[in-house]
């Protein structure tokens, strides 16, 4: 058995360390403030290969493991959560369109992800279908006359869409076929048409990246804009969101991490009744209980990432990251607010609009209820499935 990271991935964690502290983590309160995506920062993101983690050289990508993605999330969590939205977004799009796009929809669609001039999202949830996705409604009407090749014309809505304000393009579920999973196929959609209007959320977190709900009204797709073959969006879609649960456990507990050694430097520092307040075990020990935790939770997303990588079923391990990182990470943070006292109360501390944004990932990507499902029916077996 082997623990820690290899030389390469340890000097890139070092290099993402200081780009993330010296770039990213200055506009972290700011951005939430101003509540609106900074462009520049899919720019400088890409600039350091964060956007490209999962897109092959060939398409202008860094071609990297499931491991170093998630090794990026967790370090760009500690410095700006917000920021690893664009990680979480652009790897499991990427992997998608890898995993299903034709060789030349490839050349087409990656490089602009890797190079951070597209700014992509993905379209699944619909006001009257959330967890039950499989039943969406929005269709994909056939249009014949759209090119020789045929076409359709999409109608209907997309709601909770992360970057949906902002986005270029995205993958869109929509109902090609039949009712059930089987009738859905997935486009790579340009939002830039005047077929697509958008409303913003005003949300508790990640206001910095934003959440909109998308309008559909008759916006054209072609064959070539297909992913995958008609009628298999739903499945081929599906199958990414399982790794890139590991990674949005790791980009949460990025942000328990920081905030975890935050609180331990204020109980060494902070003096109650003549002696540091670390002294109290009832600081200390909250703390140490939630870094084992924190510890632990760690390993589960990068023995699923791992697994990913070696090609072993990882559903499992990635439904116990998703289910478990952010709830934990949403509770150690909130402690971490509680050791420092009446100072992280105030909006001048990060650690209120840690919590904030950590709750999103809670509920983004499926919640705790979903992952578990998973886990149970794994370990009672598909008879014991509801
Ligand atoms: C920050 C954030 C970002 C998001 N980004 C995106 C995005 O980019 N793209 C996108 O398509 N969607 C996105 N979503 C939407 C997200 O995927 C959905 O919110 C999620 O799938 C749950 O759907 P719902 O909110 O409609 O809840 P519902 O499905 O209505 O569920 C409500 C409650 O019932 C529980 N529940 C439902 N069914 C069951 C069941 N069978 N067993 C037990 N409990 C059940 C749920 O766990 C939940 O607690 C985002 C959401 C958030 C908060």
């Amino acid at each position: 058995m082997h623990f820690g990271f290899d030389e390469d991935e340890e000097s890139f964690r070092l290099e993402l360390r200081r780009f993330a502290t010296k770039t990213l983590a200055p506009h972290y309160q700011s951005d939430d403030k101003a509540a609106t995506f900074r462009r520049e920062l899919a720019l400088e993101m890409a600039a350091m290969g964060l956007t490209g983690l999962r897109i092959p050289e060939e398409y202008g990508g860094q071609q990297a493991s499931a491991v170093v993605a998630g090794l990026a999330a967790e370090e760009v969590g500690r410095a700006d959560f917000n920021a690893g939205y664009l990680i979480i977004n652009t790897a499991l799009i990427s992997d998608i369109l890898v995993r299903n796009a034709t060789a030349e929809q490839k050349q087409a669609w990656l490089p602009g992800i890797a190079s951070g001039e597209t700014v992509p999202c993905i379209c699944i949830t619909e006001p009257g279908h959330g967890t039950d996705a499989a039943n969406l409604e929005l269709k994909a009407v056939r249009d014949d006359g759209l090119t020789d090749e045929g076409g359709w014309r999409l109608h209907g809505e997309k709601t909770s869409i992360t970057l949906g304000m902002a986005a270029d393009r995205a993958v869109v579920l929509a109902r090609t076929g039949a009712p059930g999973a089987r009738g859905v196929s997935a486009f790579w959609v340009d939002l830039h048409t005047e077929h697509v209007s958008r409303a913003a959320f005003d949300d508790l977190g990640g206001r910095a990246i934003g959440r909109a709900s998308l309008h559909f009204d008759g916006a054209p797709v072609t064959r070539s804009d297909l992913i995958g073959a008609e009628g298999e969006g739903f499945v081929s879609v599906m199958q990414g969101f399982d790794y890139s649960r590991a990674i949005i456990g790791l980009a949460c507990l990025g942000a328990a991490q920081v905030s975890l050694e935050e609180a331990f430097q204020w109980a060494r520092d902070r003096e109650a009744f003549g002696q540091p307040i670390g002294k109290f075990q009832g600081v200390s020990f909250p703390l140490a209980e939630y870094a084992t935790y924190v510890r632990g939770a760690r390993h589960v997303c990068y023995e699923a990432l791992w697994k990913k990588d070696h090609d072993l079923e990882h559903g499992v391990e990635a439904a116990m990251a998703k289910f478990w990182a952010p709830k934990l990470s949403t509770e150690v943070i909130h402690q971490c607010l509680l050791t420092f006292g009446h100072l992280a109360y105030s909006t001048e501390s990060a650690l209120g609009q840690r919590l904030r944004d950590v709750i999103g990932l809670e509920i983004g990507d499926g919640t705790a209820q979903v992952s578990k499902l998973v886990i149970a029916r794994n370990l009672l077996g598909r008879a014991y499935a509801p």
